[in-house]
């Protein structure tokens, strides 16, 4: 089964498997055609205007709001500053509910905003803010809810908003993975009061680092503009002590080329999630997320797994390890928990947070981008179908 991809000669003498001849990584970032990008690059040539509100920032603001069928959005230089100055422009204050499962950015951009995280439990199929819990975390302190639509499952729309409607608080999304995902029809985008999608290198849709936040009220948006670009009303006038993180032109130009490519970039990984699945159900001890609900167009931007180190025979740690010594790189998302860094052990945490405790124990995340091929993902899976054989090369 392993044959049909370029492997080492020095197969393994105790399990016969063959390690990969290129190290295969969990994420490649989408390059665009050359010649595209430099016939973008002669305009901005021409232009000689390198940021600052450029014509082609201007154009992909333009194809964004097409493409989400939504008005009110503005680009960023990343979206960690994206989504701080999201928060600082919903005027959020005290407590923020949120999810320890999560990149760490996250809670830091609670942090900037001296706003005080509320870590809350997952739900164990899409590993989204659990809602029950997220309604026992409210406190008179509580402002908003920040979840994150992790792996791009969106997370449980309408019980949030039940609650924050119920209960006064803003809903916030950090959609860093969710570019692409609809949700009956509408672009995730449309949903809570606030979303930030990020489009750095590594996500579904990059345009080299860069940001966008997506909201419905017209009004937030002079705000968060300023806020963008020192506090700037004009050109005599600041008005807020605002940050830097606009998006500039280079930026615009690979994100207006990245954008055509989506559709492609989604069916391919679809293909190669398919196979994953199809591959690893039958294993023991792998344990998938189960396919998106109906009405749920997935962007396929990761492919976590759960290994259940009683049944699989080996623990999620071993099984990490071996697949580098194969030359497969997949990575422990998200693990350690955020709550658990060095820099947030001191928050207090009364959640027991058991569910994503045992997520972060058991997950790995395996390489999936446009140009890995099915072999190669039947490679990785003869790997961990063959765990026996690790464990005897490791004596
Ligand atoms: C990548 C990521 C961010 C940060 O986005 P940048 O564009 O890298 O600043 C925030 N939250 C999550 C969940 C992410 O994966």
């Amino acid at each position: 089964m392993a044959q049909n991809f370029p492997l080492t000669p020095n197969a393994s003498p105790l399990t016969g498997m063959k390690k990969f001849e290129k190290p295969i990584y969990i994420t490649k970032p989408f390059m665009p055609p050359l010649e595209e990008f430099t016939e973008g690059l002669k305009e901005i040539w021409d232009n000689q205007w390198l940021t600052n509100s450029g014509p082609l920032l201007q154009r992909l603001s333009g194809a964004m709001s097409k493409f989400l069928d939504i008005e009110n959005l503005t680009l960023f230089s990343n979206g960690t500053l994206a989504l701080q100055i999201g928060l600082q422009g919903l005027g959020i204050t005290g407590e923020v509910i949120t999810t320890p499962f999560s990149f760490v950015a996250t809670t830091h951009a609670l942090y900037w905003n001296k706003i005080r995280p509320v870590f809350c439990d997952i739900e164990p199929d899409f590993y989204t803010l659990d809602p029950q819990k997220v309604e026992a975390a409210i406190t008179p302190w509580t402002t908003a809810i920040l979840a994150v639509h992790v792996f791009g499952h969106p997370c449980n729309l309408e019980a949030l908003a039940d609650i924050a409607r119920r209960h006064n608080l803003k809903l916030i999304y950090d959609a860093a993975h969710a570019f692409g995902v609809k949700v009956g029809g509408k672009s995730i985008a449309q949903y809570g009061d606030l979303s930030m999608f990020s489009f750095h290198a590594t996500k579904i849709y990059h345009s080299i680092e860069g940001g966008m936040l997506v909201f419905p009220d017209p009004s937030l948006r002079t705000e968060v503009d300023y806020l963008k670009n020192f506090g700037f009303k004009n050109e005599v006038e600041v008005v807020m002590p605002g940050t830097n993180a606009k998006m500039n032109e280079l930026q615009a130009l690979m994100g207006l080329h990245v954008l055509k490519y989506l559709p492609a970039l989604i069916e391919k990984r679809r293909t190669l999630a398919d196979r994953y699945r199809q591959r690893l159900k039958a294993i023991p001890g792998i344990h998938l997320p189960p396919q998106p609900p109906a009405g749920v167009d997935y962007n396929y931007a990761y492919f976590p797994i759960e290994v259940d180190e009683q049944e699989y025979g080996m623990s999620r740690d071993q099984l990490y390890e071996n697949l580098k010594k194969y030359n497969v790189f997949a990575r422990r998302y998200f693990y350690p928990l955020i709550c658990d860094f060095a820099c947030y052990q001191n928050v207090p945490v009364t959640d027991p947070l058991e569910v994503a405790r045992g997520v972060a124990e058991r997950i790995l995340t395996l390489p999936i981008y446009f140009d890995l091929e099915l072999e190669q993902v039947e490679g990785i899976c003869g790997l961990i179908e063959f765990r026996s054989g690790f464990v005897r090369s490791n004596v």
